[in-house]
C-alpha cells in the first residue's frame, strides 16, 4: 500500500518534469560527413517523443573547434519540430568540455548526451526516456553490452582502471558506462552545481546519486571517419579520471611504500641474524644494487603520482573557464532565429 503510493508519486514527479522537455547535447568534432544524416534521425526522434510523451525537444550541437566545415553544416540544419542551438567553441577543448558547454546551454529540463558520429543509436533514446518518465529514474546510463571486438590488452587495461578508481570508493563508477546518458532535470541541475574544472563526466554523473539505472546496448560502428580517442588520449583521460576522482593511487603509493619498507626491515633482520650466528660477512653487492634500484624507481613513480595531484590542484586553483564560446546561433521550432 505504502509502496504503491510512493511509486505513483515518483511517477507523477517525472511526468511533471517531462513538461519541461528534453535537451539533446551532441558534441561534434570534425563530424561534417555524418551530421546531416544524424540530424535527420534526431528530427524523427523528436517527433516520436512528442507524439508519445508530449515531450518538447531541443538539440544542441557543440562544435568543439572542428577543422572541417562541421560548423557551417550545423548552422544550416533545419529546426523541424525541435529547437536547435549551435554552440561553437573557440578551439578544440576536448569532449568533456564540449559536454559541459552543452549542459550550460541546455534550456529544457532533462538532458541527454549523445555522440555525433552515429555510434549512439537514436532509436535507443525512446527506451532511455521511458526509464525516466515511466519509471522515474534520474540517471539512465548506457554501457557496452560486451567488448568482444576489443583487444585483450585493452580489456585488461579497462579492468585495471575501474578496479583502481573504485577501490575503497563509496560511490562506485559502473564499469563500461559510456557518455551516452539521460539526466532528469534534478540530476542535470546537480551536475551543473559541481564546481570543478577537471571534468570526468562518467564519474560525476554516478557520484551525484539519485535513482540510476543501466541499459546495455551494442554501439553502432562509426558512421564515418575514425575515432579521435587513440591509446594516448585514453591513457590521458584515465589519469584525468583517476586523479580527479579518487585518491586510490595515493593510497596505493603509501601501501607499496609500507610493504617495501617492511620487506627491507625483515631482510635487514635476516642479514643481522646471519652475521651473528655464522659470523661471516656476506659480499652482497648484487642485492644492494637491486634494492637501491627498486626503491629508486618506486620513489620516482610515487613522486610522479603526487605530481599529478599537485598539477590538478594548480589547475583548479587557476580557476580558468572550461571553454570559450566563439559563436552561438539558435533556431526555434516555430521558425524564429537568433544570433549572438
Ligand atoms: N569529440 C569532441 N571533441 C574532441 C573529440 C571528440 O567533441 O576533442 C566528440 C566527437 O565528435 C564525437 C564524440 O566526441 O561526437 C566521441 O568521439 P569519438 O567517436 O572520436 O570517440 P569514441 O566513440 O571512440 O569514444
Ligand atoms: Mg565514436
Amino acid at each position: 500500500m505504502m509502496l504503491g503510493s510512493d511509486v505513483s508519486s515518483l511517477t507523477t514527479t517525472a511526468k511533471t518534469a517531462a513538461g519541461q522537455g528534453l535537451s539533446i547535447v551532441v558534441p561534434v568534432y570534425n563530424e561534417a560527413a555524418g551530421l546531416a544524416a544524424l540530424h535527420e534521425r534526431l528530427i524523427n526522434l523528436a517527433k516520436t517523443l512528442r507524439a508519445r510523451y508530449g515531450l518538447a525537444c531541443e538539440v544542441i550541437y557543440v562544435d568543439d573547434g572542428s577543422a572541417d566545415n562541421t560548423l557551417m553544416i550545423a548552422r544550416g540544419l533545419p529546426a523541424d519540430g525541435l529547437d536547435l542551438q549551435v554552440v561553437s567553441l573557440s578551439r578544440n577543448f576536448g569532449k568533456e568540455a564540449a559536454l559541459m558547454a552543452g549542459l550550460d546551454h541546455a534550456r529544457r529540463g532533462a538532458v541527454l548526451f549523445m555522440d555525433g558520429d552515429g555510434q549512439h543509436p537514436p532509436t535507443l533514446v525512446e527506451q532511455l526516456v521511458a526509464h525516466w518518465i515511466d519509471d522515474g529514474y534520474d540517471v539512465v546510463y548506457t554501457a557496452k553490452a560486451h567488448r568482444d571486438n576489443e583487444s585483450a590488452a585493452r580489456r585488461l587495461a579497462v579492468r585495471g582502471f575501474y578496479a583502481l578508481i573504485n577501490w575503497g570508493a563509496r560511490q562506485q563508477i559502473p564499469e563500461d558506462a559510456g557518455d551516452f546518458r539521460l539526466l532528469s532535470p534534478r540530476a542535470a541541475a546537480a551536475l551543473r552545481q559541481l564546481p570543478e574544472r577537471n571534468r570526468f563526466f562518467k564519474g560525476l554523473a554516478s557520484w551525484i546519486g539519485f535513482r540510476q539505472i543501466r541499459v546495455d546496448y551494442e554501439p553502432a560502428p562509426r558512421a564515418h571517419g575514425v575515432t579521435t580517442f587513440n591509446a594516448g588520449r585514453l591513457i590521458g583521460l584515465s589519469i584525468e579520471g583517476l586523479t580527479s576522482f579518487s585518491v586510490a593511487p595515493l593510497r596505493f603509493a603509501s601501501l607499496l611504500g609500507a610493504l617495501l619498507a617492511g620487506a627491507a626491515f625483515l631482510f635487514g633482520l635476516s642479514i643481522l641474524w646471519e652475521v651473528l650466528t655464522t659470523g661471516k660477512q656476506v659480499p652482497g653487492y648484487p642485492s644492494l644494487m637491486i634494492g637501491m634500484m627498486t626503491i629508486g624507481g618506486v620513489q620516482l613513480i610515487m613522486i610522479g603520482i603526487v605530481g599529478e595531484y599537485i598539477g590538478k590542484i594548480l589547475s583548479e586553483l587557476k580557476a580558468r573557464p572550461i571553454y570559450f564560446v566563439a559563436e552561438h546561433t539558435e533556431k526555434h521550432a516555430d521558425g524564429g532565429a537568433a544570433q549572438n
